[in-house]
């Protein structure tokens, strides 16, 4: 973990209850993103999820889910020199997609990446805001390696550490870059 993006996150990221339900706190990031150096605190922690011990990149694209994750994924990108990749909810998509449905607690919920988004062989970061019960980041899994590529890492900024999202991604690097 990166202090100054632990920093950031602790001071710019809002807890507000019952949104967008009675009973859950949403973890608002837009004062985090309207603070530059906040945000580019943010970014760098992310980034670290890329790169090997000497600094060097080891990924060869990032992937980013629908919506917050397009906002942190981007920069990430760019900062490692690699290619953004969304993943969106249904029907966004206009070229060939692979299609995954999960559960959510009431109802369930489709995400779709385009086949050729990420190529066989490739190395994919995936970075979202939050982790909760894991249910995105593991479809987001499943899409990538129907591509023929591997999560070579995940990253998000908040992990709930009450909700099992580590154990829902599976065997794969995983760093957050605060708990609660
Ligand atoms: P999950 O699939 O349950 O791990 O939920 C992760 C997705 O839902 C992320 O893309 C988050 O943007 C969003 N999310 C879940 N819980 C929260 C929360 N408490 N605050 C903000 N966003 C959340």
């Amino acid at each position: 973990m990166t202090q100054p993006a632990a920093e950031a996150i602790e001071r710019l990221v809002r807890d507000i209850p019952d949104f967008p339900q009675p009973g859950i706190v949403f973890k608002d990031i837009t004062p985090l993103l309207a603070d530059p150096d906040g945000f580019g605190a943010v970014v760098d922690g992310l980034a670290a999820a890329g790169r090997g011990p000497a600094g060097e990149v080891v990924v060869d694209k990032v992937v980013g889910m629908e919506a917050r994750g397009f906002i942190l994924a981007a920069p990430v990108a760019l900062a490692l020199g690699v290619g953004f990749v969304p993943v969106r909810k249904a029907g966004k998509l206009p070229g060939e997609i692979h299609s995954v449905s999960y559960e959510l607690e009431y109802g369930e919920a489709v995400l779709e990446l385009h086949r050729d988004g990420v190529a066989p062989g490739d190395r994919v970061l995936v970075v979202d805001d939050v982790l909760a019960t894991g249910g995105t980041a593991r479809a987001t899994r499943e899409l990538v390696e129907r591509c023929g590529a591997t999560v070579a890492a995940m990253t998000v900024l908040i992990e709930l550490t009450f909700l099992p999202g580590r154990s829902a991604i599976g065997d794969l690097p995983f760093t957050a870059l605060a708990q609660v």
